[in-house]
């Protein structure tokens, strides 16, 4: 069975002295954290079944039940994607895990297993007649924002980090990517306050990040995320 390891914002000696002074304060750490995991495990799982587009992919992709206080949120997965049962799974993960790498040393391994991924769109929506993936319709980016809401009730995240226009616009109005990458923003959610910042999309469809001013603003836009106090405790945890 997986030990539970309660979250604390403070330093190891502070730790001792918590557990010691107030261990009902540590008990009822301990039951919450049980209580996260087993109501995210559950909404993962029914997640995995969803069918409410008939015209999407499957099977629907998740990262897992990952509790975290940060979450990255992305469009609509690729065709290799539901092969590879994660989300980034291809180039557009390669490019968007080498910015973390590159910005703090965290490997896609341990991103994974510390940040819980969700997106505007879980099922690959297919392919557009012309070429390049479908972008989901409204009415299936609203039926899978339900995910979403649900998700923000059970995590209570400090940090969201939206990937590419589509995905940051189910938070604020985006105009033009210039104007919002590299910026920090308070936001309330489904009823929560959290932190916002966006980063572009990472994969090939955009040469954006890869000039300036995009080149600029992607590497204020990560110097952002990784001194945000949510995500510096996943990366010392
Ligand atoms: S896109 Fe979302 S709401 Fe639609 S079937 Fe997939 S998981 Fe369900």
């Amino acid at each position: 069975m997986n030990r539970v390891r309660p979250q604390f914002a403070c330093s190891r000696v502070n730790r001792a002295c918590f557990s010691i002074h107030r261990p009902a304060a540590l008990l009822e750490a301990v039951a919450a954290n049980t209580k996260t995991r087993t109501l995210l495990a559950n909404h993962v799982a029914e997640l995995l079944n969803c069918t409410r587009c008939t015209q999407m992919g499957k099977p629907v992709v998740s990262g897992g039940p990952v509790v975290s206080k940060v979450i990255l949120m992305g469009q609509a997965p690729g065709d290799k994607e539901p092969l590879l049962s994660r989300p980034f799974a291809w180039t557009a993960g390669k490019t968007l895990f080498s910015w973390f790498e590159r910005a703090c040393g965290i490997s896609e391994k341990a991103f994974r297993s510390r940040v819980y991924m969700a997106a505007v769109c879980r099922c690959f929506p297919g392919k557009k007649a012309g070429g390049g993936d479908r972008v989901p319709s409204d009415d299936e980016i609203a039926n899978c924002a339900g995910w979403l809401h649900r998700e923000v009730a059970i995590l209570r995240p400090e940090l969201i980090i939206p990937v590419g226009k589509l995905a940051i616009a189910q938070f604020i109005s985006v105009e033009r990517l210039d104007e919002i990458v590299g910026t920090r923003r308070s936001i309330i959610f489904a009823g929560h306050r959290m932190d916002l910042i966006p980063l572009p999309d990472p994969s090939g469809a955009s040469p954006w990040h890869r000039i300036e001013p995009g080149k600029t603003l992607l590497d204020r836009a990560l110097k952002l995320i990784i001194a945000h106090p949510a995500f510096r405790k996943l990366v010392v945890s």
